[in-house]
């Protein structure tokens, strides 16, 4: 859906493994990755999306993780079978 609607809208979709993360020497923000290709992808935004593995939240920037588990009591989830 968000592919479908933002390439409507003039955005350039670009595919590839993110090999390495640059971030700027003095802030520490992100400037660039750098895909396994070699292109360098360069923006002011970047939203991590790599799921548990958090290449840019995480492994590049070390946010950290905040545990709400005694906000939210439910840590389980059932996959069960049902009449569709
Ligand atoms: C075994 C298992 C069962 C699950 N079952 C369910 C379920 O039944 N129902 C449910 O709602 N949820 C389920 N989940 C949880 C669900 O899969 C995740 O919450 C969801 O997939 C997270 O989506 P995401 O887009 O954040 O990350 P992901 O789906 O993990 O996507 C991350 C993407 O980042 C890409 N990526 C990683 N590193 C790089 C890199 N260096 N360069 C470029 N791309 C990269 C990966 O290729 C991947 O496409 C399950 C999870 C697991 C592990």
């Amino acid at each position: 859906f968000l592919r479908q609607f933002s390439e409507a809208r003039g955005v350039t979709r670009v595919e590839g493994k993110i090999g390495q993360v640059h971030q700027h020497p003095e802030t520490g923000f992100i400037e660039a990755l750098e895909l396994a290709d070699g292109r360098r992808i360069e923006g002011d935004l970047f939203i991590d999306c790599t799921g548990f593995r958090g290449l840019l939240i995480e492994q590049t920037l070390q946010a950290g993780y905040e545990d709400w588990s005694h906000w939210l009591p439910t840590n389980r989830a059932l996959a069960v079978q049902t009449k569709a």
